[in-house]
């Protein structure tokens, strides 16, 4: 619900490769909506990979605190150094658990007769975002039959009935009010017989508000091999940390480009916007990289805030521009250029 603001504080952390590129596209596209919204003040502010490159430190105590004072942020990419470099652990999972950004939400729509569009998808990825394996306790062990490798991979009673909450949520409006479970309780029967059943608990523990929500389960493989058959009989899909994160950027791959896919870290107290693709630094620095998973971040981070009609507005010009064909960055078959598509949807907005 929307909370009365004579203005909008906004955090911009742009962080590694396209991130500098399409943070401020999506800043164009907020600027845009003039008087629709509480006056938008922007903050540029540092995190990242290249960073800590140059300073040692990847999430600055400037750029935390001055979160703490805004009322909801974008973020761009990290770059993820592909083995362990000493000292370093990722800006955007230390501030997801700093804010406590527990939910990942990521609506993943296709825009019916936009190029790259694969089949006919409206489903949201709603993945736990602060445990599973990314509570990172790895170690190495040299035994006398060589290395062994282990990880520890954390799944609660809390975090899972949280998520469950938030995905009933999501599911109350939407028209098919319908949650997919996923999970893998054949094999990891604790862990993930722990999710499942906690999620499925969700409604007993709400006086009937999630009366009108239908529950399915699926197997996370099956379900990828389902999303790639039948990505319609999908609605509202809810699952542990690692199995969302691939779920999500498979189900990316059905609407034609990561490049368009938006998301929002969600908390009790505060939302950041983060585009579902990373750093791309293959096409960094090019000018080229596809602004609309920002663009539609922000539209995401407004309607989480309660600006309905405001995200409606973005979201419907990027639409337009998908559907006209006539401006895509290259991922998705075109030639312009990242300020190029950005121009045309801020004009339609
Ligand atoms: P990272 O480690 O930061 O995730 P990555 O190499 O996995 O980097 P991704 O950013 O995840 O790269 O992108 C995967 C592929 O999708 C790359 O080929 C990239 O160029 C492409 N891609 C991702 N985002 C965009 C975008 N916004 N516009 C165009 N292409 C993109
Ligand atoms: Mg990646």
């Amino acid at each position: 619900t929307q909370v009365p603001r004579s203005k909008l504080r906004i955090g911009l952390i742009p962080a590694d490769g396209i991130g500098r590129e399409v943070i401020p596209a999506a800043r164009t596209a907020i600027e845009a909506l003039g008087s629709d919204i509480p006056k938008p003040e922007f903050t540029n502010l540092l995190a990242g990979f290249e960073l800590f490159t140059r300073g040692g430190v990847a999430l600055p105590e400037e750029t935390v605190e001055a979160l703490r004072e805004s009322d909801c942020a974008l973020f761009g990419s990290v770059s993820s150094p592909s083995k362990k470099v000493t000292g370093y652990s990722s800006p955007i999972v230390a501030l997801r658990k700093i804010l406590d950004l527990y939910a990942n939400i990521r609506p993943v729509v296709s825009v019916a007769d936009a190029p790259g569009e694969k089949s006919s998808v409206d489903l949201i990825v709603v993945r736990e975002n602060t445990e599973c394996l990314y509570v990172k306790q790895e170690n190495l062990e040299f035994t006398e039959n060589g290395k062994e490798a282990r990880a520890t991979r954390l799944i609660t009673e809390r975090a899972s009935h949280r998520i469950g909450r938030m995905a009933f949520e999501l599911a109350l409006n939407r028209p098919r009010k319908h949650v997919t479970i996923i999970h893998k309780s054949n094999v990891l029967s604790v862990t993930d017989g722990l999710f499942r059943e906690t999620v499925r608990a969700v409604p007993s523990t709400a006086n009937g508000r999630y009366d009108g929500v239908t529950i399915a389960e699926q197997l996370v493989d099956s379900a990828v091999y389902r999303l790639f058959r039948e990505p319609h009989i999908y609605d509202v899909m809810v699952a542990p940390n690692l199995y969302g994160d691939i779920i999500s950027d498979a189900a990316a791959a059905l609407v034609g480009s990561l490049g368009l896919v938006p998301s929002v870290n969600a908390g009790d107290n505060f939302v950041m916007g983060e585009p579902v693709h990373g750093s791309a630094p293959d096409i960094a620095g090019q000018g080229i990289a596809n602004p609309i998973a920002s663009i539609r971040s922000a539209a995401l981070m407004l309607r989480h805030l309660g600006y309905h009609q405001p995200a409606d507005r973005i979201d419907k010009a990027v639409d337009e521009v998908l559907r006209e064909g006539q401006l895509l960055t290259p991922d998705l078959g075109g030639k312009s250029s990242t300020q190029e598509v950005t121009d045309a949807i801020v004009k339609r907005i």
